[in-house]
């Protein structure tokens, strides 16, 4: 997961411009401008809690009201075009999952229910496509699940793991959350559930094993064992994390995964095995 820092634009400016370029709905939409400010105002001071329960906020619209809002977005006017690009340019890999590259926007509050938040710069997230599917931002029991990449905090201690083994003559991965050392437990908690919700522990599992079983990270770059021992191997491999970690963050899979590979003697015994 990765913070971004929204654009600046200002949100009722940009609304009022999209309303002016929707055609027949412009009369309707005129008409909520300042119920729109009411709601704009509620997420600003709402960040970066953005509370599930709405509490006492429930702006109520009727079916075309409802439909105008939506249609921002769906059907937007030229002029949103440019916004949506500013948004897009704010970052090139995934916030949400940071596997893939970003080819949509995500409403983070989602537009049917959310359909005031439409065209908010602040509620939409650059995503990939895998991350952007049809899915809630709550868990069943109703806590939030997903991270706000532009308010949330994310955690700086190691949550992510990443366990290598050897099961006969195929490795194996799988990724884990463990957010008992995280200082600060709400954030810890988000994070596992933002994992769970993405399905991460297979996505990522997915990514590390290649065709074969090999986690991608050896099958890619094992020249530069060859000859080595499993110590030297090892000491490498945790320096090469280490370096990697101020610059892709505590919790990156890449970075789990080398460490998950130190760890491993089985499976470094098998790579260098393999080699000789
Ligand atoms: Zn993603």
């Amino acid at each position: 997961v990765k913070n971004l820092t929204p654009i600046t634009d200002d949100p009722l400016v940009t609304y009022r411009k999209v309303a002016e370029g929707r055609g027949d709905d412009q009369s309707i939409l005129r008409k909520l401008t300042r119920r729109i400010r009411g709601c704009y105002r509620w997420y600003d001071k709402r960040k970066p809690e953005l509370h599930v329960s709405r509490g006492a906020f429930h702006p109520s619209f009727t079916d075309d009201e409802k439909k105008a809002l939506i249609h921002c977005y769906v059907k937007a006017p030229r002029c949103f075009a440019e916004t949506k690009k500013e948004i897009r340019r704010l970052i090139d890999v995934c916030p949400y999952c940071t596997i893939l590259s970003t080819q949509t926007l995500d409403h983070y509050l989602p537009k049917h229910e959310y359909p005031e938040f439409s065209v908010l710069s602040q509620n939409l997230i650059p995503s990939c496509g895998t991350c952007n599917f049809p899915r809630d931002f709550r868990t069943k029991a109703g806590e939030r699940a997903l991270i706000h990449p532009y308010f949330d905090t994310i955690p700086q201690e190691r949550l992510l793991v990443a366990t290598v083994r050897m099961v006969g003559d195929t490795a194996d991965v799988t990724f884990s959350v463990d957010q008992s050392g995280c200082k600060d437990s709400a954030p810890g908690l988000l994070y596992k559930r933002h994992f769970e919700l993405l399905k991460l522990k297979e996505r990522y599992r997915k990514w590390a094993m290649s065709a074969n079983g090999v986690p991608t990270i050896f099958s890619a770059s094992m020249v530069w064992a060859r000859g080595k021992s499993c110590a030297e191997v090892r000491q490498d491999l945790e320096i090469q994390a280490s370096l990697d970690e101020p610059r892709r963050g505590a919790n990156d899979f890449r970075v789990a995964l080398t460490r998950g590979v130190a760890g491993s003697d089985d499976y470094l015994d098998y790579c260098l095995g393999s080699m000789k």
